[in-house]
């Protein structure tokens, strides 16, 4: 069929069939389908949605339009995680080595941040020298080697979903929930995965406002998931409040290193042990969930999970003494602003306004070829419920290298105060969880749900 009449078809509700899916995407990729029908085909899909078994052939021709990597050769369960992205999400950087040092191997295709949530590759690369473009082969080689490797997508990896989603985000069909949820899915089969952890983050910070879509898009990756042979476990995560007590590249690293050393704020060590039990049990690793939590956390404590990530940055080029002395080699911000709060409790934050901010001061773009600051973000020290008293220290630090007088540093600040509802001390919080003395921790879980 011509392209006009599967658009045709998908428009008036009709199924597409696998060879009609397979030509369409295969027309996607060499370009021989314009622009205007591909977006029209889109449109089309987003008002019409996809059937089962259109959806699988959509994600599996998505996935062969390019290369699958072969991990074959490494006989270790393969499992990674993808999270949904949120704001201070730096969990891929203590998972991954935690993981590898259970046992079970992580390759990790990872992407940049855009827009108000960050990229793992953004992080890693503010350690100096740190290279995020292997090849296939040296991506194979190192899993094989340490269990463990973390590089950025390959143009030869799902090309049909650079083109579907350049024009998704340019049509008004980003929203479509089979659209996400095969873009997603393409990219991670094609890494050869046995199996694989989504963290779904849901609320104001993420891409799911409710638990009802989130659940939703869960539904249809672990679909796909099954219908290519591999399991899929979804953990819905709050994303009411920023992850942990940093907003920035090199930020988030040192931030990253606590965790690997045991410490850290108490919901980010949290999210790392449960997604990583949820790892191991799907790698086979751990007899169930609490097992594999508490293999993590023993990883994490007794320096196994800290020495797989001095490995992987060393042997991506980096300079491993980050491990020992963050802040002597990760690069710092010219200018550090403390900034307080007013008096009151904390009884909502918005952290996409906080990850805005940061992106302002520069950890972030605001389009993809903006170049970022990696010192650039914002350190955290005022958690949802918390009381403020007056005359308390400042709470929030600015990380920033632009002028002092820079219209950006006035605006970013704008931003965070605006970012705190900030309610008379005796009234009920809106928030998660209560906390009731100053720093405190943040809330004390961030768990929703478990989809096995
Ligand atoms: N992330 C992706 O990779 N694709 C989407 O469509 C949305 C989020």
């Amino acid at each position: 069929m011509l392209p006009v009449q599967l658009i045709r078809k998908k428009r008036d509700g009709g199924a597409l069939d696998d060879a009609e899916i397979r030509g369409f995407i295969a027309g996607v990729t060499d370009g021989s389908i314009p622009d205007y029908q591909v977006a029209a085909m889109l449109m089309a899909i987003y008002f019409q949605g996809l059937g089962d078994g259109e959806l699988a052939a959509w994600a599996d021709a998505m996935t062969r339009s390019g290369d699958i990597i072969d991990l074959s050769r490494i006989s270790r369960a393969k499992i990674d995680k993808h999270s949904t992205g949120g704001v201070g999400d730096k969990i891929s950087i203590p998972l991954a080595p935690a993981v590898a040092a259970c046992g079970v191997a992580v390759p990790m295709v990872s992407g940049r941040g855009l827009g108000h949530t960050g990229g793992t590759l953004d992080k890693l690369e503010s350690i100096p020298g740190f290279r995020i473009d292997l090849t296939a082969d040296r991506f194979a080689a190192q899993i094989d080697a340490i269990g463990v490797c973390m590089i950025g997508q390959t143009a030869r990896i799902a090309p049909a979903d650079r083109r579907l989603y350049a024009l998704r985000d340019v049509t008004a069909t980003i929203e479509s929930l089979p659209m996400i949820a095969s873009s997603i899915m393409s990219k991670k089969l094609a890494e050869g995965i046995d199996g694989l952890v989504i963290d779904c983050k849901v609320g104001r910070g993420a891409f799911m406002k409710t638990a009802l879509r989130a659940r939703e898009l869960c539904g249809l990756m672990r679909a796909i998931g099954r219908r290519a042979g591999k399991r899929v476990t979804c953990v819905l995560t709050d994303m009411t409040a920023p992850i942990g007590r940093t907003i920035g590249n090199a930020l988030e690293i040192r931030e990253s290193i606590e965790i690997l050393r045991g410490g850290g704020p108490r919901d980010t060590r949290e999210l790392t042990h449960v997604l990583g039990g949820e790892m191991l049990v799907l790698g086979g690793a751990a007899r169930d969930p609490a097992d594999g939590r508490a293999q993590i956390e023993r990883a994490l404590a007794d320096g196994r999970a800290l020495e797989v990530f001095r490995k992987l940055v060393a042997a991506q080029g980096g300079d491993p003494r980050v491990c020992d002395s963050p802040g002597s080699v990760l690069p710092r911000p010219r200018h550090r602003v403390e900034l307080g709060l007013r008096p009151g409790r904390i009884a909502a934050i918005d952290s996409e306004a906080l990850g805005i901010a940061a992106l302002i001061l520069g950890a972030g773009r605001r389009t993809t070829d903006d170049t970022i600051d990696p010192a650039a973000g914002l350190v955290i020290d005022a958690y949802l419920g918390e009381l403020i008293e007056p005359g308390a220290p400042p709470q929030i630090v600015l990380c920033h290298g632009l002028d002092p007088g820079d219209a950006r540093v006035a605006e970013a600040r704008a931003m965070i105060e605006g970012a705190f509802a900030i309610r008379p001390p005796d009234t009920a919080t809106a928030g998660t969880a209560e906390v009731d003395q100053r720093h405190a921790e943040p809330p004390a879980s961030r768990i929703l749900e478990v989809i096995r």
